[in-house]
């Protein structure tokens, strides 16, 4: 197990216990939560990440998938009507397959679970780069949008993936990230136990276990926390707002009803109140 000892965002030593498991660290300078101590290796990381990926094949459903790439394809579009996209972690391919449609696209994808290439490439026929992206090296000024969707949190150090991300993209080139929201009125569980401690009853914060219950979420984002690390790594912010993390085809009303009043709030308010984020960057 690797124990962090500085802060990957701001290099601060200055970290504290976060949650009941000890696994999680927060850096009391920037607010950075992540998780320590962890499997240690690249290897090992992309090893949990492929079981990880298989069951996420399992589940696979095209039908169910275009309702949850409709709002992130979206997104792209409003940036990027056409050129070079990179998906980071791209899966079975199923968000390049929906943005094909969409534009005049050159489409390219980085994905580490072999049998993920092999679905993409069979599946949907979308074809990928084997590997973790700074192994793979693409030239300089390659990409003009690098798309990273619920991606970034498994991602062993975020600052140093982003700074090759800002290698890779051409002057002016965008970033687009989906992760949870571990903020307070984002994450689940969350209010409840807010009340908990309120009155006593509980102290910290309980997140899964980080192994035996697979959580394996290597940083958790607060929006503020997201802005800065996008910043420190050389992007400015366009755009955060609230992804659509669940895209049910038919969504319950009180499902349906939380994501507009939350769609709202950001448009109103500039707030994410929802289970996950979608921050767009803009290399400087
Ligand atoms: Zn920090």
């Amino acid at each position: 197990m690797e124990d962090l000892k500085q802060c990957a965002v701001c290099q601060s030593k200055s970290l504290a216990v976060f949650d009941k498991t000890g696994h999680i660290k927060i850096c009391k300078e920037c607010g950075y939560k992540f998780t320590s101590p962890r499997i240690a290796t690249t290897k090992e990381i992309s090893d949990m990440d492929q079981k990880y990926e298989r069951e996420f094949i399992k589940g696979f459903d095209p039908a169910r998938a275009e309702h949850l790439y409709l709002r992130r394809v979206g997104l792209v579009r409003k940036y990027l009507s056409r050129g070079a996209i990179l998906d980071v972690g791209a899966g079975p391919g199923t968000f390049l397959y929906f943005l094909k449609a969409a534009g005049n696209y050159q489409l390219h994808g980085t994905e580490v679970s072999q049998a993920c290439v092999a679905c993409a490439k069979n599946g949907l026929g979308v074809l990928l780069d084997q590997g973790i992206l700074e192994a793979i090296r693409y030239p300089d000024a390659s990409f003009d949008g690098v798309v990273l969707l619920h991606v970034f949190e498994h991602l062993p150090d975020p600052v140093v993936t982003l700074r090759e991300i800002a290698r890779i993209l051409k002057p002016g080139g965008f970033v687009f990230i989906a992760v949870p929201n571990d903020s307070l009125l984002g994450r689940k569980g969350y209010l409840r136990y807010a009340l908990q401690k309120f009155v006593g009853m509980r102290k910290k914060l309980m997140y899964p276990d980080y192994v035996k219950e697979g959580n394996w979420h290597l940083s958790h984002f607060t929006p503020s926390v997201l802005r800065k690390t996008l910043e420190v790594a050389g992007f400015s912010v366009k755009e955060a707002t609230v992804d659509d993390a669940w895209g049910d085809i038919v969504k319950p009303w009180h499902k349906r009803g939380r994501l507009t009043l939350a769609l709202l709030m950001n448009k109103i308010f500039g707030c994410i109140l929802y289970d996950a984020q979608f921050f767009v960057g803009q290399k400087i």
